[in-house]
């Protein structure tokens, strides 16, 4: 058990006189005690700010809230508060306010790919399902801003059972994705609930939880909660670390609690200006991580949802710090460098380009170090002719272990068993003229 820094102790005072220094890890002593105003925000921290930045602010939260628990409001660094990281990611910024051009309220169309409400259904074999929208901390980057503290959005058991239900009903779901809001906010109970229900489910192999939890309220993991999810596995946990400063003591305690308790553990940042757009602050980040048993799972582009603006950079930036770390370091070290799509796309990975030229057996590739060489191809290939007649291939795919689902999209162009030449768009004017 650590002991608390200055300035949380400086921060329980200030919320409560008679406060136990103990009550600091207690997640729901932190979550009652969320900052959601300016003024708790300026006594708490001790600093000051201008007219301007009031009025500004005030005007922003009309918009879209917000609430920081005392333990990240700690990890402010208050002789530099205004660059912080931290700060950053949880205080209002007006630019919120600039809304462009390009900017949508729900750019990824997970309201329109949802069969029952709250269940995003956008790949073939696995799906989305929000079961809290509650969060202890509001991301300012949130791509779900618009739902955020929204009440009506709320999911109720009735919502989150019509949710389970598809997937009973939908056996091509093999994984499904618990998210929100926070998952980790409803009660051990609740979550048991889901957990069972689901489990139950013979055709649903893997859960998933993403939670930020780990970062934001890290005393959420607490042994009863490890209990409870330790019964349901396989079980995948990812999380949202976006700067190493946020791989606290207490982050790293509840990490290694659900490590221990043999949970895979993922991390999806997002990329950020001026938070964590510099190769050399995202090499920290996953340095740290993977110490802490985390591997590196995504870095997105930031979507464009309103109210990111100030947020976006561009994807050369992303593919640069890509370029910084594949080669340079340990290969589990490297996330998967995301866009998701706007209008429902999915997820388009991107990076550096390593294959620079190729000859009917050659190709040319380049490494991290700039160095140009070649790969000779075999010269003899038998391709198998591929007429998905698995029980008479040598390749011994135990036909109970093969997935049935047809071969979709360029995975289609290319297979031998579909006849299809080409995919063409449904609007082709050429196409709708024959
Ligand atoms: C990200 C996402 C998933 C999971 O995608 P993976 O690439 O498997 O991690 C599933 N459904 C939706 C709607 C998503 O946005």
């Amino acid at each position: 058990m650590n002991v608390l820094s200055d300035s949380q102790r400086q921060i329980i005072r200030a919320i409560d006189e008679e406060a136990a220094l103990s009550q600091w890890r207690d997640w729901k002593w932190q979550m009652r005690h969320c900052i959601r105003d300016l003024d708790t925000f300026e006594r708490l921290l001790g600093v000051k700010l201008s007219e301007k930045q009031r009025r500004d602010f005030e005007r922003t939260i009309e918009r879209f809230p917000m609430s920081v628990t005392p333990y990240y409001l700690s990890l402010i660094d208050t002789d530099d508060w205004e660059n912080d990281p931290v700060f950053r990611q949880s205080f209002p910024s007006p630019r919120e306010l600039e809304v462009m051009k390009c900017d949508m309220l729900d750019p990824l169309s997970e309201d329109k790919d949802s069969p029952v409400p709250g269940l995003t259904h956008r790949y073939p074999d696995r799906v989305l399902l929000i079961v809290s929208n509650m969060c202890s901390m509001y991301c300012r980057h949130c791509t779900r801003k618009r739902r955020v503290g929204d009440r009506d959005s709320i999911p109720d058991r009735a919502e989150i059972a019509a949710g389970i239900d598809y997937i009973r009903r939908t056996p091509r779901v093999r994984d499904v994705l618990l998210s929100g809001g926070d998952p980790f906010l409803l009660s051990d109970g609740e979550l048991d609930w889901i957990l069972s229900e689901l489990r139950a489910i013979e055709h649903l192999e893997v859960i998933r939880i993403g939670t930020r939890t780990p970062v934001v309220l890290p005393y959420r993991i607490t042994d009863g909660l490890v209990d409870v999810l330790k019964r349901h596995h396989p079980l995948w946990i990812n999380t949202h670390f976006n700067h190493p400063r946020e791989l606290t003591s207490s982050s790293r305690e509840a990490l290694a609690k659900l490590a221990d308790a043999g949970i895979p553990l993922g991390n999806q940042s997002v990329l950020l200006a001026g938070v964590n757009d510099c190769p050399r602050v995202m090499r920290a980040l996953v340095h740290k991580l993977v110490c802490n048993r985390v591997r590196p799972y995504y870095l997105y582009q930031c979507d464009l949802s309103e109210g990111l603006s100030h947020f976006r950079t561009p994807v050369g930036k992303g593919i640069e710090i890509l370029e910084s770390l594949i080669g340079h370091t340990s290969g589990f070290c490297v996330p998967t460098y995301v866009i998701d799509a706007p209008g429902g796309g999915g997820k388009i990975p991107v990076m550096p380009n390593y294959l620079i030229s190729w000859s009917t057996n050659k190709v040319v590739l380049r490494n991290y170090e700039g160095v140009i060489t070649t790969y000779k191809e075999p010269d003899s290939y038998e391709p198998i002719f591929c007429d998905r007649d698995c029980e008479n291939c040598e390749l011994q795919l135990a036909l109970g272990d093969a997935d049935e689902n047809k071969a979709l999209g360029i995975e289609m162009l290319l297979a031998d068993h579909d006849k299809t030449i080409s995919l063409v768009p449904a609007s082709n004017e050429r196409h709708a003229r024959r």
